[in-house]
């Protein structure tokens, strides 16, 4: 076992796998091999896992297939981590068969009545992927001698009070306090396990109730515990070898962007790179953190860094094109005027009050175009009729 003495102070790297790194085990080998260079450098890690691939979409169709299907999908998903357990030698099962077991219990309870009772029991099934693939990670990596410690994300990351959402809303997409916390940090920094481990996309209250940071939201809260901690960086492990000048499958000729500044990173995840999550840059940013995105199949690869721009340096131009899919546009005519005054303020209002944010726009004189992102703002779509009624 790798440990350090205590008075060393530690450098704390955050590394967050996504779902797609977690679904094969030559991938959980990459990460094994990612630990280790990082231990042997003298870095703290701190583990953050999405679910395995395909859990977290299964766990909807849970919540929203006839009761019928239910066992089937359960089935499914005990099958896809007791096959990845068996792959990766893991013999002690015993806290992931709890953690099925309580996925088995909270699919058979009733949500209770209403659009907030609806979203809290959402929140609590849709957490239990991040807690299964932590569960088989923490018995992997005793199993391979890593010092490793487990935690849950909800006693770490406080759903915060959102001014305009809904409290339902909360619940799916919350937002969290990310200062720094010095008394967080010397508590991480005692620990004697080497190796810290929890999940992304959770987050909790003083209550113990779970809130989810949003689909995706796994990068977010590696940057969130990143900024709470004030980690060295933090590395989103994906399966690409980082972001493009243009989306590669569309585009041969993109190339990789090696470096770019945070405001370019939100911009290009918001317009729809799917390697990093948008929300995930502000924490990061904020506390001057870098943030690099690897590819988890090829590790020595440098990747794409994230990092403060120096204005006297930077490069204006383009640097990269992308586009979004399954975006819901709706599209609104004032027939009567010609650049009519108050015209965006008027359908700016009709979205506030029915909680729905504006998405991309674009507008003319006499007509503007809205685009609302129901992957992002999960209840959206149910306030629909009433705002276009309203409009
Ligand atoms: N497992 C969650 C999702 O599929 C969170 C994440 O992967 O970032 O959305
Ligand atoms: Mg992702």
């Amino acid at each position: 076992m790798q440990t350090q003495p205590d008075s060393t102070p530690h450098s704390w790297k955050v590394l967050k796998f996504g779902g797609s790194s977690l679904a094969t085990p030559e991938r959980w080998d990459r990460i094994g091999r990612i630990l280790s260079h990082n231990l042997a450098e003298g870095a703290r890690p701190l583990v953050v896992l999405s679910a395995v691939g395909g859990t977290t979409d299964d766990l909807e169709r849970l919540l929203e297939g006839p009761a019928g299907d239910r066992d089937g999908i359960l089935a499914r998903i005990r099958e896809r981590h007791v096959t990845l357990a068996d792959a990766l030698g893991v013999e002690r099962r015993e806290a992931i068969h709890r953690q099925l077991e309580d996925l088995a219990d909270l699919a058979q309870r009733d949500p209770g009545e209403g659009e907030v009772a609806a979203a809290r029991h959402r929140a609590r099934i849709l957490s239990q992927g991040e807690l299964l693939s932590t569960r088989l990670a923490e018995a992997w990596m005793q199993a391979r001698d890593f010092p490793v410690r487990w935690f849950d994300a909800r006693t770490v990351l406080t759903a915060l009070p959102v001014p305009d959402a809904t409290e339902a809303g909360r619940y799916l997409s919350a937002e969290c306090d990310y200062s720094h916390s010095p008394a967080m940090r010397r508590s991480f920094d005692e620990v004697p396990e080497n190796v810290l481990l929890t999940q992304g996309f959770l987050a909790g209250d003083a209550d113990g109730e779970t809130y989810l940071l949003g689909r995706g939201g796994s990068d977010t809260a590696a940057s969130y515990l990143a900024a709470i901690l004030n980690a060295e960086d933090v590395e989103i492990w994906t399966d690409v070898p980082g972001l493009f000048t243009a989306n590669p499958r569309t585009v041969p000729e993109a190339r990789l962007i090696r470096r770019l500044g945070y405001d370019e990173a939100e911009t290009l995840a918001s317009m729809g790179a799917a390697a990093l999550h948008p929300r995930s840059l502000r924490p990061v940013r904020e506390a001057g953190i870098p943030m690099r995105i690897g590819w988890t199949d090829h590790p020595e690869l440098q990747g794409t860094w994230i990092v403060s721009e120096d204005p006297e340096t930077h490069v204006p131009g383009v640097k990269a094109i992308s586009s979004r899919r399954g975006l819901f546009l709706l599209s609104t005519r004032r027939d009567a005027e010609w650049q009519p005054v108050g015209f965006m303020a008027d359908v700016a209002e009709c979205f506030r009050r029915h909680h729905l944010p504006m998405d991309l726009l674009s507008s003319s004189p006499s007509d503007i175009r809205a685009t609302i992102d129901f992957a992002a703002n999960p209840d959206a779509e149910d306030r629909l009729p009433d705002l276009l009624e309203d409009l």
